[in-house]
């Protein structure tokens, strides 16, 4: 059909609309952000409706709009939403984060398969929903959207040793000489953000309160500076 186009995406966030629509925040694997109008969804016979819950990963037929909003003409489920509470919390998270990162209509493939990898494995294993294990998919979506943190040597100088905290402005840690304007980064804060770049999201790390508070405000207070986006903090 003219004006039809296939994709698959997961659902952000699902808003009512009039009477029996909803509008969706969908993030796909191919074309980046979309708006789509899911109409009738409300109703109680309305076989899409339950397809469409937000967290779900789906495969849709939509319809070009002529405003900003496409229509949803037809829905598959790939994988319905994590049921678990403690994963949906943090399920929940991570898709707040790809909707507040990542707005446009640029495909980013690493992007994507990295939040449909955060839901399968929250959604298999409710155990791994810890803070520390939000803060690695964090810092990946971060390398993802182009705002990785420098970790290897001073953001400012290129000093390898020696660092005293981390700078938000410059956009990764500093040493000694280069500290004004930084925040304390400890060494087991360092060490977390270094290895949850590094080893798959399955594997992330685990570190002391202290050191999660410290690499959550590393990450907050970088897209802060660079991507001009304010995050909950992960609590
Ligand atoms: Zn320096």
């Amino acid at each position: 059909m003219a004006g039809s186009f296939k994709t698959e995406a997961v659902v952000l966030r699902s808003i009512r609309y009039g009477e029996a629509d909803r509008v969706l925040h969908l993030y796909s694997a191919d074309r980046g952000r979309i708006g789509a109008m899911a109409k009738g969804v409300r109703r109680t016979r309305s076989r899409m409706g339950g397809r469409l819950e937000p967290l779900s990963r789906v495969r849709l037929v939509l319809r070009q709009g002529r405003g900003d909003l496409s229509t949803v003409s037809g829905v598959d489920t790939v994988s319905a939403h994590p049921g678990r509470r403690a994963s949906l919390e943090r399920a929940s998270q991570a898709c707040e984060s790809v909707l507040r990162l990542l707005d446009s209509g640029e495909p980013n493939a690493a992007a994507y398969h990295l939040l449909c990898n955060q839901l399968a494995l929250l959604d298999a294993d409710p155990e791994a929903a810890t803070r520390a294990q939000s803060l690695a998919f964090r810092l990946k979506l971060l390398l993802a959207s182009g705002f990785a943190p420098e970790l290897g040597s001073c953001a400012t100088c290129g000093e390898a040793d020696h660092f005293a905290g981390f700078s938000p402005s410059a956009g990764g840690v500093v040493c000694a000489s280069c500290e004004a304007g930084s925040f304390p980064l400890g060494a087991e804060a360092h060490g977390f953000l270094v290895s949850a770049l590094g080893q798959p999201l399955s594997d992330a790390p685990q570190a002391s309160d202290v050191a999660l508070g410290q690499a959550d405000r590393a990450i907050g207070e970088t897209l802060e500076h660079h991507a001009h986006v304010r995050l909950r903090r992960v609590a």
